[in-house]
């Protein structure tokens, strides 16, 4: 069964035993209505366009409990963050893969890719290697062809 991003994180936040609180709640609701990341400072700005009020330091505890349970990605340049794009079904397992971001250096269009393989790096033989961090910076399709059309 696939459950919807707001499902989703809310499941995982209960399995990991963290409360779910309407502040985390709005947070989530807004990340999973946003294509765009978002700063701390944008979610404060669209939760108070709804009429709802929530400050800066709530919502940088709430990003850093989602991030700490795999629900948001950080691109690396912005400090911005992104909802995790993975399909979510009961079957899957997230801690499978590894989650990265790849980002349009003109539009800012980001997608997320997962590896599955461990990755080696020859030129460190003598350190156990247990994680790695990496973000991919490129042009997507639409700005390529605006360039040629320019
Ligand atoms: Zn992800
Ligand atoms: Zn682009
Ligand atoms: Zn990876």
């Amino acid at each position: 069964m696939n459950l919807t991003y707001p499902q989703h994180a809310i499941e995982t936040l209960k399995k990991n035993g963290f409360r779910i609180t309407p502040t985390r709640e709005k947070v989530i609701q807004t990340l999973d209505q946003s294509k765009v990341p978002l700063s701390p400072y944008d979610i404060v700005d669209h939760i108070a366009k709804g009429a709802g009020k929530i400050d800066t330091v709530t919502v940088y505890r709430v990003f850093d409990c989602l991030e700490k349970n795999g629900l948001i990605h950080r691109i690396l340049n912005s400090g911005k963050f992104i909802k995790c794009s993975i399909t979510h079904d009961a079957d899957h397992s997230e801690s499978d893969c590894c989650h990265h971001l790849a980002i349009c250096d003109i539009c800012g269009a980001t997608r997320e890719i997962h590896c599955h393989v461990p990755l080696e790096v020859e030129d460190l033989p003598d350190m156990t290697i247990i994680g790695h961090r990496l973000e991919f910076i490129g042009r997507c399709q639409a700005c390529l062809k605006t360039n040629f059309l320019n």
